[in-house]
């Protein structure tokens, strides 16, 4: 097994090109990624679906301000079951996937299956800006690897022609070796020139396999320049990236708090103390006897 070197950290790079016809990103997503595997446990086909995931969402989240978040769910009717991430404005991301110990046999390319593992279903995105009714746009899965959906997604409900490659390595010892993706977006009146579109087909086509290059210390920023080679691409923003959750063992007792009295008498009758874990991060929160006895007085207030 070769070493793993000290990598750069984790984030996503906006880039325009064209003269503004073009929007590319580029994400790096190994440690978010492994953090995610690490607290869910997830087994390596579980883990190229929830990271592929992670990483188009972290891409979503690209250009949101202040409170914004972004969810997006894949919802299909395979062995995972459920696959859910949320990245906000400032970086952090978050998510799991229903059935963690998920792995099968690869594919005929010799790939993680993902898409036997996803199966039919439906590709979710909420965008919170804050407002009264958040953002929500959903399109059939039409092939699970989740890449393809997400370009679909794109393309389809928020009408922007999209390319996308999304990549999860995975080591033998089941940790994330290299993660990331990148997305090229054509704008109004990139659409229209065609010659455009064919060369930048024909770059996308040809460029490496997107985890084996950020294994081989390649980042995808310099993918996404090349792909953009002679568009004068130019950086616009970068915003780094972590696995973080909101989830606090006070949030978790507002939550009984709100269960209401006899809910919560209910628990303390039958269970004495409670232990609650939260979906996204895996984090266990115990509370005492003596800790529901105090919600419950807060309950009765
Ligand atoms: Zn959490």
């Amino acid at each position: 097994m070769r070493e793993k070197v000290a990598r750069e950290l984790d984030g996503v790079t906006h880039v325009t090109a064209a003269g503004g016809r073009l929007r590319g990103l580029a994400a790096l997503t190994t440690a978010t990624v492994e953090e995610a595997r690490r607290r869910h446990d997830t087994h390596p086909t579980a883990t190229a679906a929830l990271g592929r995931t992670i990483t188009a969402t972290a891409m979503l989240a690209a250009g949101m301000k202040n409170s914004d978040k972004v969810m997006t769910e894949i919802l299909g009717d395979g062995p995972l079951g459920g696959i859910v991430a949320e990245v906000d404005a400032f970086g952090k991301a978050r998510g799991y996937v229903q059935n963690p110990h998920v792995h099968l046999p690869l594919n005929k390319k010799g790939k993680l299956d993902v898409a036997g593992a996803v199966g039919k279903g439906k590709f979710c995105v909420t965008k919170d800006f804050g407002l009264r009714e958040p953002y929500r746009g959903v399109v059939p899965l039409i092939s699970g690897e989740i890449a393809e959906d997400f370009a679909y997604y794109l393309s389809t409900s928020e009408q922007t022609p999209s390319a996308t490659a999304l990549g999860v390595l995975v080591d033998p010892d089941h940790s994330v070796r290299a993660a990331g993706g990148i997305l090229i977006q054509l704008l109004p009146g990139a659409a229209e020139d065609h010659g455009l579109v064919e060369e930048l087909e024909r770059r996308i086509a040809s460029m490496p396999m997107l985890s084996r290059a950020i294994d081989n210390g390649v980042r995808p920023i310099d993918l996404l320049y090349g792909v953009l080679e002679g568009l004068q691409p130019k950086t616009l923003e970068h915003r780094p990236l972590t696995f973080s959750c909101s989830c606090s063992k006070e949030r978790f007792g507002r939550g009984l708090v709100a269960l209401g009295e006899a809910e919560l008498k209910d628990i303390i009758d039958k269970d004495g103390s409670a232990e609650l874990v939260c979906h996204f991060c895996n984090e266990s929160y115990h509370f005492t006897h003596e800790e529901l006895e105090s919600l419950l007085d807060e309950a009765r207030k």
